[in-house]
């Protein structure tokens, strides 16, 4: 299996942690698209003894240090301990980095238009900025794992471009579980009014269901792409996770080489999983709920979309649903 190319070790990197702390970290990255399940997923694996949820690391710049949002433990990011313990470990405090850029970098960095640059090599000035980008990831979820007694770190940034970025951060195993949820559920969650409490109730964006089609078909194109060049990746369908969810959720453990007991799956029957607070720094708005949340297959699309959303969903993504398995 061939190796991702590795950055240089240059900028914060070239520290290996403001602590010295050089111990490698394995990360499981979510790569779905939106309202595919993944906050839910990614929560319960969080739950996991060894692991560790963050919620969409992506965003930590932006919505984390720069505009000290809600953790999911519920403090503003800049009091939350946990966040606190990471900063200091990968920058000497969060004072030590400077966020503005990072978020710019960000913003260049993973655009879905330099995907194809992403998956072979970048050059010029893309890719010194590519360097620099990662050269902050590293650190950055190497202090995460640290900061958790070495757990396997659970990013739910889902996006692809993010995923071609950050499995090049040294000192970092990077594992695709590539999650599929029917493209009609998905294109009908983009439909629906959602209002999000960790933004002063302003409602999460909405996209027509041709748009959330062809993010869909692009989107799983590259998490396979990704898996045929050199990142360790299992498929795993939202609507079986849901449905048999301690058989998933081992198969995912095994995949990511933790060692859970029966006892320690956090699931209350059949049907409900109990989820703890975890430090999600973003996501959606279901990654500050906790106690008992209930199992199910969400078919609410056969209801919801409507008769001609429904043709044209299935027209666009025919040969994914085949490809998946979603025959009915
Ligand atoms: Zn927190």
């Amino acid at each position: 299996m061939p190796t991702p190319p590795r950055a240089p070790a240059t900028g914060p990197d070239s520290q290996a942690g403001a602590d010295g702390d050089t111990a490698p970290a394995t990360v499981c990255y979510l790569g779905a698209i939106g309202r595919s399940g993944s906050t839910l997923v990614s929560r319960v694996l969080g739950s996991l003894p060894g692991a560790v949820s963050v919620g969409e690391l992506c965003w930590i710049w932006t919505y984390g240090v720069l505009r000290n949002r809600t953790c999911g433990c519920g403090q503003p990011f800049l009091e939350c301990p946990f966040w606190t313990g990471v900063g200091q470990r990968a920058f000497g405090g969060w004072d030590g980095v400077d966020a503005g850029r990072a978020n710019d970098l960000r913003r260049s960095v993973t655009r879905h238009r330099h995907t194809p640059e992403l998956l072979v090599r970048p050059v010029g000035r893309f890719a010194h900025d590519v360097d620099e980008y990662v050269g902050l990831l590293g650190p950055l979820y190497r202090a995460i794992s640290a900061e958790s007694g070495g757990a396997v770190v659970i990013d739910n940034s889902k996006q692809p471009e993010v995923a071609l970025v950050a499995r090049q951060a040294s000192g970092v195993d990077l594992r695709v579980l590539h999650l599929v949820r029917r493209s009609h559920g998905v294109a009908y969650s983009w439909t629906k009014h959602v209002a999000r409490a960790d933004k002063d109730g302003r409602e999460m964006l909405r996209k027509s269901p041709a748009k959330v089609c062809a993010g869909w078909l692009s989107d799983n194109a590259l998490f396979e792409t990704m898996g045929r060049t050199g990142s360790p990746r299992l498929l795993v369908r939202y609507e079986d996770f849901v449905r048999a969810p301690r058989d998933a959720t081992r198969d995912i453990a095994a995949f990511l080489d933790l060692t859970v007991t029966e006892e320690e799956l956090p699931f209350e029957g059949p049907t409900s999983v109990r989820l703890a607070t975890d430090h999600s720094v973003w996501g959606n708005p279901m990654r500050l709920q906790t106690g008992a949340i209930p199992l199910r297959p969400d078919e609410a699309w056969r209801e919801g979309l409507s008769a001609r959303d429904r043709r044209v969903v299935t027209a666009l993504t025919w040969p994914g649903l085949l490809r998946y398995g979603y025959r009915d």
